[in-house]
């Protein structure tokens, strides 16, 4: 067993954190932090992405992409705060599921453009009346010739405001079990025009999650990517690797908070003594520490048990999500402690970490449904349902 990374995964690491920090980040800077950022700050982002192949880690490298493993997709993720993950959240997601679920001539009109930044893209199955439970759509499909018309409404949708085209899952009646039979597809606004909003919430101010609002939207059949049940098994296999990925930005934003506290400690005085030199303090860094190592290592054994299909790879993506991001987010407030006052100021970007962090545990499962995902996986009996 060896706990240490290779040279090559220290330098993708290392080279990815010089992009975010002084290409990335600067962009979120220079705009409104309270408001999302405009379409073309947007594609300014993605671009600066793709340039250092970001947008397309885990895209084969015969559609253009890089082909990495999930291990080096979570050492990318741990470079990213959840602003970045999330800014290009729209390019990676759908143009993976495309080459997952789509045919040739699909991937040829989607996929270059979602990686280049070209066409900004969003994954919606998100709806008001069905969250955890993405079979209980009710946005309805009706064909229509060589059309289907889709009516429905999705939110808490990734890069949904302003986006190109969004792969959007919507039913076209029921099975004998009572169950939507989910077709997915491809709504382009160029040719079916939708509507998009932005939600305002408590972190991530600056993204683009919204809402998108179908209204007897004519899609072309050429859309439809796969067949019924495309849709429930891509999303499955790409929830798999993107639980620990989540973990990942988690563990990066703590360790972030957890650098800058170091720093304070060694410099504050308070009582006439470094506040580093407390005992209290002391326990705040420890703690902290912990919490970003015990994370780190979960992750990195899930990743590894996905790239190598071993039996308890969906049992350890799912524990992997759950537990770091928990305790990533008490690894941050910790280190806002450290801080005193300064640890709630926007100047330090501490709060901001924090409240991006809290939005982590909700995307790709939430707690209960993972703990519930962990349980299945030890007794065999799933109380989902
Ligand atoms: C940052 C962020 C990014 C997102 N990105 C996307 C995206 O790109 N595309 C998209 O489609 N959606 C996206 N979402 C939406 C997200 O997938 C849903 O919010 C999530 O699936 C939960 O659904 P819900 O909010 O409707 O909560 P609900 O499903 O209504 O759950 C409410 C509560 O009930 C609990 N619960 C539900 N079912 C069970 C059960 N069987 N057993 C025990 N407890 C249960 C939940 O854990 C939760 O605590 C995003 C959300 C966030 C916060």
């Amino acid at each position: 067993m060896d706990f240490r990374l290779t040279s090559e995964q220290r330098l993708l690491q290392e080279s990815v954190r010089a992009v975010v920090d002084k290409k990335i980040i600067p962009i979120f800077k220079r705009n409104d932090p309270a408001k999302p950022l405009p379409k073309e700050e947007r594609r300014a982002l993605v671009k600066v992405a793709a340039a250092q192949g970001l947008t397309s880690v885990r895209i084969p490298e015969r559609h253009g992409g890089n082909g990495m493993s999930a291990l080096e997709y979570g050492l990318i993720r741990e470079m990213m705060p959840a602003s970045v993950a999330f800014g290009i959240a729209g390019q990676e997601g759908p143009a993976l599921r495309i080459c997952m679920g789509g045919n040739e001539e699909q991937i040829e009109r989607y996929v270059p453009g979602l990686i280049a930044g070209d066409i900004l893209g969003a994954s919606g199955t998100t709806e008001p009346g069905s969250g955890s439970d993405p079979r209980g759509a009710k946005t309805r499909a009706v064909q229509d010739g060589d059309h289907w018309l889709v009516t429905g409404h999705k939110m808490w949708v990734s890069g949904a405001y302003n986006c190109d085209i969004m792969l959007t899952a919507a039913s076209i009646g029921k099975n004998e079990k009572g169950h939507n039979r989910l077709l997915w597809l491809v709504v382009d606004q160029s040719e079916s025009p939708f509507f998009t909003s932005k939600t305002p919430t408590m972190g991530l101010r600056q993204g683009a999650m919204g809402e998108a609002i179908f209204d007897n939207c004519r899609v072309p059949s050429k859309n439809v990517i796969g067949g019924e049940g495309t849709a429930s098994r891509v999303l499955q296999d790409t929830w798999l690797l993107q639980r620990p990925g989540f973990g990942m930005v988690a563990v990066g934003m703590a360790q972030r908070a957890l650098d800058a506290a170091t720093e304070y400690a060694g410099q504050r005085e308070m009582f006439g003594r470094k506040i580093g030199g407390f005992q209290l303090v002391q326990e705040l860094l420890a703690e902290s520490a912990a919490a970003v190592m015990t994370s780190r290592l979960l992750c990195y054994k899930a990743l590894q048990a996905i790239d190598n299909d071993e039996p308890d790879k969906v049992h350890l993506s799912a524990m992997s999500k759950r537990y770091s991001i928990a305790t990533c987010t008490r690894a941050v407030s910790l280190c806002m402690e450290v801080f005193g006052a300064m640890g709630i100021s926007t100047e330090l970007g501490l709060e901001e970490l924090y409240r991006d962090i809290r939005m982590l545990p909700i995307p790709d499962g939430t707690n209960q449904i993972l703990t519930l995902i962990e349980g299945r996986e030890i007794t065999g009996i799933s109380a989902i349902r």
